[in-house]
């Protein structure tokens, strides 16, 4: 009889934490990272989004943190992967496109300082990734959410070449530029002073800069990284 088991080792199921600031390409890296190794990708911050709309649909304010936080015990927020990005449910309705604009970005940031939010958060997102294969993505998922992950990304971009990026995705010039601009800087500041998990490298973060690096370069390094834990 042909003993299958021995010769079919399950593939290694790691959890891969990618954290950094805005507009240093971690969603598109995460996306095609995922992609290549058949994991799963989460995009934390869309769950911040989410909160953050429905917010302000109820009209709370963003500095409330006890109905924040009761507004999220009272959510359903799911991110379902698909092949363009997470697709994000929030009480059942999609709402992938509207978390995307201009004052849920804004309202996430501010949302997200909250100890007891982030606490919430946290324990959604150690419920998704728990069985591994995954590649999540945020501020704090290599510091906080999963501290024993397998492997932790730190991507960088020099802060101009980010808000280029940005203008670059959203196709935007001009005097609008400037104020996106502006906006990018005011949440990473919040995102690195806040003092409930700070936006930070964690100690045993491999830091990539991707200032001078294309796409292509940034993903075969993790990939190396990635090939040189499974062994
Ligand atoms: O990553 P994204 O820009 O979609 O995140 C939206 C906001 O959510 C960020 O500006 C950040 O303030 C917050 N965030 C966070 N922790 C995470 C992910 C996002 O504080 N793990």
């Amino acid at each position: 009889m042909n003993d299958h088991s021995s010769r079919h080792t399950p593939p290694l199921k790691l959890i891969i934490a990618i954290d950094g600031p805005a507009g240093a390409g971690k969603s598109t890296i995460a996306s095609r990272l995922a992609r290549k190794l058949g994991y799963v990708n989460l995009e934390s911050g869309a769950m911040y989004r989410a909160l953050a709309f429905k917010a302000i649909n109820h009209d709370i304010s963003f500095d409330d943190e006890a109905a924040l936080v009761k507004l999220a015990q009272g959510s359903r927020i799911h991110l379902e992967p698909t092949i363009g990005g997470n697709r994000t449910l929030l009480d059942g309705h999609d709402v992938s496109l509207r978390i995307r604009e201009r004052d849920v970005t804004e309202a996430a940031s501010r949302v997200s300082v909250h100890p007891e939010v982030r606490a919430w958060m946290v324990a959604r997102q150690r419920e998704m990734g728990a069985g591994g294969g995954v590649v999540m993505e945020g501020r704090d998922i290599g510091t906080r959410v999963f501290p024993d992950a397998d492997l932790k990304i730190f991507l960088d971009a020099d802060p101009v070449v980010r808000e280029q990026r940005r203008m670059e995705q959203h196709k935007i010039k001009g005097e609008v530029a400037a104020s996106v601009a502006a906006d990018l800087r005011e949440r990473d500041r919040r995102d690195r002073t806040r003092a409930a998990s700070p936006l930070v490298a964690a100690g045993d973060a491999v830091i990539i800069d991707s200032t001078k690096l294309s796409e292509e370069e940034v993903l075969d390094q993790i990939e190396k990284l990635v090939r040189d834990r499974i062994g």
